[in-house]
């Protein structure tokens, strides 16, 4: 089909693009969203939405034949396993030296994060976006996002007894007796929902080790805040299964948008043509700087400047396991979701999540995953031999996160007379440094947008996702993507509509 014509386009439905499609739904927008993965409402053939990290199957990664966990081996045992190749909720996506996971549907991340919502220490706001009004975030949007996203903290008596999070609570011994700072993190999933796991009255879905391939129970993703919230307003159109590959100036004015719709076995349908006055990439971080940059290099819109698809950092994401004394066992089972880290930024450059190994055995290991002030940055490029984007990311340039882990591990293992699992990640490594969860930047704010995400060489064309921020945001991202977008929203509805 052809010819439609809308005034907003909203290209993705992570966390940018549904807030972008909120604010703008309210103020008597109509908003067409189009995102790639699928709308995940309905039931697969078990009867759950979503597949178990346990035994993922057809739904868990994104046109993959084979599964690509991010721990690949258990004691000296592969993991990962054949696949029929399918629209799935996560892509592992891979770059010369980094795979990016990624989340693939309607929600975007939301769908297969483990909803930890941390807004940064206030003194570390101007090494994250160093032209943005702090005092504005911390008065108004940072809690904007964190109602918005449905925030909330374990609470502290319950965590004291939770066979779930004797995990957390090793972690912290741990953490304390070599003296580093412990702290609780607020997350998404729905707290009273987790005691009721524990107390058996409720369908397990922490308790039972859902997370990376979705939760069927308990998290709020952004299917049940801000996407709820924007389709209670009768003001959008979401198009699952409809995937974005150009925008170009309409010779009447607006953009022109190329979607082609795909089936589940990821082939293309039909190609469907739009005309939009105002688009925004939404597409997430890796998802919007891989279309920009084509699109530049390509003629479609050559008028973007050249800071389009620099930038780019992992949010110096660093994984590591250790092998506890059989005194300190971590507990069969695990709660999936996260509940405190250890923080060392200040002095080390590192802010370690405390994670989960929910295995359903007792493994006597200790899991994190490390959030590093690594330095490196990384170019996205257009390989017109290859046809295709490029990311230039060294696997050496994980070498500062390491470092700065080891600030911390080092110390423990010192501490407690433990050593590093080698046993994870392959054999006879000990780090996880060929990956990323939080991908950042690629078409960064004041850069290759104005303050506010309006993308530099034309009106009409924004940016409202974690592209905007420059490669790390001290912890966890999503929070930071939510409150930034609530403030670029807030100014683009007032002076732009
Ligand atoms: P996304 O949420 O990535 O949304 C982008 C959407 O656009 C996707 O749905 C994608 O399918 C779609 N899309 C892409 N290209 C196109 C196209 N061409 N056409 C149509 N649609 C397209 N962060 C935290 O803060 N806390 C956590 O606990 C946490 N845990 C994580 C665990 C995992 C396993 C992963 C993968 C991520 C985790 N993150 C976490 C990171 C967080 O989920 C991301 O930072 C966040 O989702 C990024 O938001 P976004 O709006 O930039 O884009």
């Amino acid at each position: 089909s052809g010819g439609a014509h809308v005034p907003a386009l909203v290209i993705g439905t992570g966390y940018g693009g549904s807030v972008a499609a909120l604010r703008l739904a309210r103020a008597g927008v109509h908003v067409h969203m189009i995102e790639m993965g699928m709308s995940w409402d309905a039931p697969g053939s078990d009867g759950k939405i979503f597949a178990n990290t346990t035994t993922p199957d057809y739904r868990s990664f994104w046109l993959r034949t084979k599964t690509k966990q991010p721990l690949c081996s258990f004691l000296g045992f592969p993991l990962d396993k054949d696949v029929p190749r399918y629209t799935g909720i996560l892509d592992a996506e891979d770059f010369g030296g980094i795979t990016v996971y990624q989340g693939r549907g309607v929600g975007g991340g939301s769908l297969v994060n483990g909803g930890m919502a941390v807004t940064p220490r206030r003194e570390n706001f101007g090494a994250v976006l160093p032209t943005v009004n702090a005092e504005e975030m911390y008065s108004t949007y940072y809690p904007r996002a964190n109602a918005g996203l449905g925030v909330s903290s374990v609470d502290p008596a319950w965590f004291e007894s939770a066979d779930c999070y004797r995990y957390a609570r090793v972690g912290r011994k741990h953490a304390q007796r070599s003296g580093f700072p412990f702290v609780f993190v607020p997350d998404v999933y729905d707290w009273d929902y987790m005691k009721r796991e524990a107390a058996g009255t409720a369908p397990r879905s922490a308790l039972a080790g859902e997370i990376l391939y979705g939760n069927n129970y308990g998290k709020k993703s952004l299917q049940q805040t801000y996407l709820a919230q924007l389709r209670a307003t009768g003001n959008v159109t979401i198009s699952p299964l409809h995937k974005v590959t150009s925008v170009a100036p309409s010779p009447g004015g607006g953009y022109t948008v190329v979607i082609d719709q795909l089936t589940t076995g990821g082939a293309t349908a039909a190609t469907k043509t739009v005309t939009a006055d105002k688009v925004f990439f939404a597409a997430g971080s890796v998802g919007t700087s891989k279309l920009l940059t084509r699109l530049r290099a390509t003629g479609a819109l050559p008028g973007l400047n050249d800071e389009i698809g620099r930038g780019w950092g992992d949010n110096g994401n660093v994984m590591c396991g250790r092998a506890n004394h059989m005194w300190d066992p971590t507990g069969a089972l695990q709660s999936s979701i996260p509940c405190s880290g250890i923080d060392n930024w200040a002095a080390g450059g590192a802010f370690a999540e405390v994670a989960p190994l929910p295995t359903g055995i007792e493994t006597y290991a200790s899991f994190y995953l490390s959030i590093t002030k690594n330095p490196n940055r990384a170019r996205f490029t257009w390989n017109a031999a290859a046809g295709r984007v490029d990311l230039d990311w060294q696997t050496a340039w994980k070498q500062p996160s390491i470092d700065m882990a080891k600030s911390i591990f080092d110390r423990i293992n010192s501490k407690e007379g433990t050593i590093y699992r080698t046993d994870l990640f392959g054999l006879h490594k000990i780090w996880g440094d060929h990956l990323t969860y939080h991908p950042l930047g690629g078409a960064v704010l004041d850069k290759a947008t104005d303050n506010y995400g309006r993308l530099r060489g034309y009106s009409g064309l924004y940016v409202i996702d974690g592209a905007l921020i420059p490669g790390n945001t001290s912890v966890n991202p999503f929070v930071t993507i939510t409150a930034l977008a609530e403030r670029n929203i807030e100014r683009i509805i007032a002076t732009d509509l």
